[in-house]
């Protein structure tokens, strides 16, 4: 993971790298640092911490320094330690280096350097880049060519910014993290995402695997993976700076659940017609030889794959959700008749885009479902499919699942359409009509519901059950999962039925049983049942008038829908539940231990 961010131009360089630091430590906050190039060498901040520990240390410093490059981490290699935290400099500190990712040849890459002398002072994989750089200027050859020797030594994923001594310019490199240029008038900006530099500029140019840059404050060089200077498309982002800010809210957690009336309608916008109750993707692809999909993806992104897998199973399309970090190990070969479903929010999830290029090399056709517009998985994959949440920057990912679930619950009724034994979902009418009111039944969540008085009614238990049926299933999984990654309390999502075959064990009265009723099967109820007779306090997520709420001890309604939106609303409920619950313990909300945002390592 770790966030990357440079900058080369006529302004000084401090303020935008601390700026684009705070707005990259989604993607790690164990350790930050900062490197610049002044007049007689290279200075260095860094500690183990947050960026707000290292701006401490950076506030007392005048510097008119306009060329340098900062990291905010996520340890790969390494405790967070000050030693370990990025740049990285070569043994005479000439050199500074942040990067993103795995050098997975490190330790014959370091013993080779250590042989001749090179010194090495952290547990990180990264050391030795700037060691090789330095280590080819030693052997004579100009900055450019050594640093484009280090990278081609180089095995594993990286997005590499580096500054040297005496020199006036960023080298960077980029296989397998994400990096992209902004550009300003004589400025340039290098960050591993768009909301670093985003105050600054919206123009934008999306950086390709093996390609190696320089940047100056005079202008821009890129040299492909075929050692060719290249030319990139240079883009307009449509995010606003503002959309990265918290605005009135606490937290972005409770921002972004609050945003998805907005994004959803995005989400749907133009996708469907009313009139003809027809889903138009606007896909290039041709689908209709499909006789297989597989949905694929990590964490809460699984949760939307398992929720669409559903749908297009009850639609006749054979469909599987597969945890990407297993593909390998556990999805068969896909045919050319498979259809493979990328769903990452970010685009960059180092275990789906394995599995996708994996998929491609079957000879799959592939889509991603991602949020992030030019993102590796949305270019590596036959066509992206965006899910237009807008940018989110909780670690927790909350509208970004809604968004996923509305796409793919579209996705599922063209496939259905397209597809020889499909046939869309007989409701398929009223799911088009409520779905356009669906930024409203939510908003409506949002303003009734009983979260905030629930969340101290339990807290402190021994644990969280989380149960639901078929759609509820992965809603009652992605509770479970937002529920711990922000509390930190243990909590685990079950299929209802499965409960009695085990779970049923650790049940007592200090584990409540959140449970989502939505469709008239009475199962989840008797198993909800199950469970109060072992002394559970349960919870009913479900319409007013369902069969659970006599059951349940507290409630937490939602307007009934068709059961597709109903279920995202309940998803709204607990989402609400875990923000709350995670205030009361005073957690890190937007920034849980241990984790990161976008897990660009395997
Ligand atoms: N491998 C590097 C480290 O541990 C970078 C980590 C990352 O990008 O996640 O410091």
């Amino acid at each position: 993971m770790c966030g990357i961010i440079a900058h080369a131009g006529d302004r000084e360089a401090l303020d935008p790298l601390v700026t684009g630091l705070e707005k990259l430590e989604y993607r790690g906050y164990d350790s930050a640092g900062i490197a610049v190039k002044n007049g007689h060498g290279l200075d260095v901040w860094k500690c183990s911490g947050q960026v707000s520990d290292l701006k401490r240390t950076i506030n007392t410093v005048d510097s008119s320094a306009t060329l340098g490059i900062g990291h905010t981490r996520w340890s790969t290699h390494g405790p967070p330690t000050d030693e370990n935290a990025h740049p990285h400099t070569d043994h005479s500190d000439r050199v500074a280096a942040v990067h993103n990712g795995i050098i997975e040849n490190y330790e014959t890459l370091k013993e080779k350097l250590s042989e001749d002398g090179y010194e090495f002072t952290s547990d990180t994989d990264t050391e030795v880049i700037p060691n090789l750089i330095r280590y080819y200027l030693d052997h004579g050859n100009e900055p450019l060519a050594a640093f484009e020797h280090a990278v081609s030594d180089l095995d594993g994923s990286y997005a590499i910014a580096t500054v040297i001594e005496g020199n006036d310019s960023i080298f960077a490199a980029r296989q397998g993290s994400p990096l992209v240029l902004g550009l300003e008038e004589n400025s340039y900006y290098l960050a591993s995402d768009v909301p670093a530099f985003l105050s600054q500029t919206d123009t934008v140019l999306y950086l390709e695997d093996g390609d190696v840059l320089e940047v100056r404050s005079d202008g821009v060089e890129i040299i492909d993976e075929e050692g060719q200077l290249a030319q990139r498309e240079v883009e307009q982002v449509d995010w606003q700076p503002g959309e990265t800010e918290k605005a009135q809210f606490d937290h972005y957690m409770l921002k972004e659940i609050h945003s998805q009336p907005e994004s959803l309608q995005k989400t749907l916008e133009g996708r469907f017609d009313r009139e003809k109750d027809e889903i138009d993707l606007d896909l290039g692809l041709d689908l209709s030889g499909i006789d297989s999909v597989q949905l694929v993806a990590c964490g809460t992104s699984y949760h939307a794959a398992m929720f669409g897998a559903s749908l297009l199973n009850q639609c006749g399309v054979p469909a599987r959700s597969i945890r990407a970090s297993e593909y390998d190990v556990s999805a068969g070969t896909p045919s050319e008749r498979t259809l493979f479903i990328a769903v990452t929010q970010s685009g960059e999830t180092a275990d789906t885009l394995t599995a996708l290029s994996s998929a491609k090399e079957a000879g799959a056709s592939t889509l991603a479902v991602t949020n992030v517009v030019q993102s590796t998985a949305a270019r590596e994959a036959d066509e992206p499919l965006y899910i237009r949440a807008g940018p989110e920057i909780g670690v927790a990912a909350t509208k970004t699942f809604s968004s996923q679930a509305v796409t793919l619950t579209l996705l599922s009724q063209f496939l259905a359409e397209v597809t020889d034994d499909g046939s869309p979902l007989d409701t398929l009418p009223e799911l088009v009509s409520d779905l356009s009111e669906l930024s409203n039944a939510v908003e409506q969540v949002l303003q009734t519901s009983d979260a905030e008085r629930l969340s101290r009614e339990y807290l402190n238990e021994r644990a969280y059950f989380f149960i639901g049926r078929g759609l509820g299933c992965s809603v009652a999984k992605e509770g479970a999962l937002k529920f711990k990654e922000v509390t930190y309390e243990h909590a685990e999502g079950f299929a209802s039925g499965e409960l009695k075959h085990g779970p049923l064990a650790l049940v007592t009265e200090r584990t409540p049983v959140f449970t989502i009723c939505v469709d008239g099967s009475r199962k989840t109820v008797t198993n909800a049942e199950e469970a109060k007779t072992r002394g559970a306090p349960i919870v009913a997520v479900s319409p007013p008038d369902h069969g659970i709420v006599d059951t349940a001890d507290e409630h937490l309604y939602v307007p009934e829908m068709h059961p597709i939106c109903t279920y995202l609303l309940a998803n709204v409920q607990l989402q609400l539940l875990s923000y709350y619950s995670a205030t009361e313990l005073d957690r890190a909300i937007d920034k849980p231990r241990n984790l990161a945002k976008s897990v660009t390592v395997e």
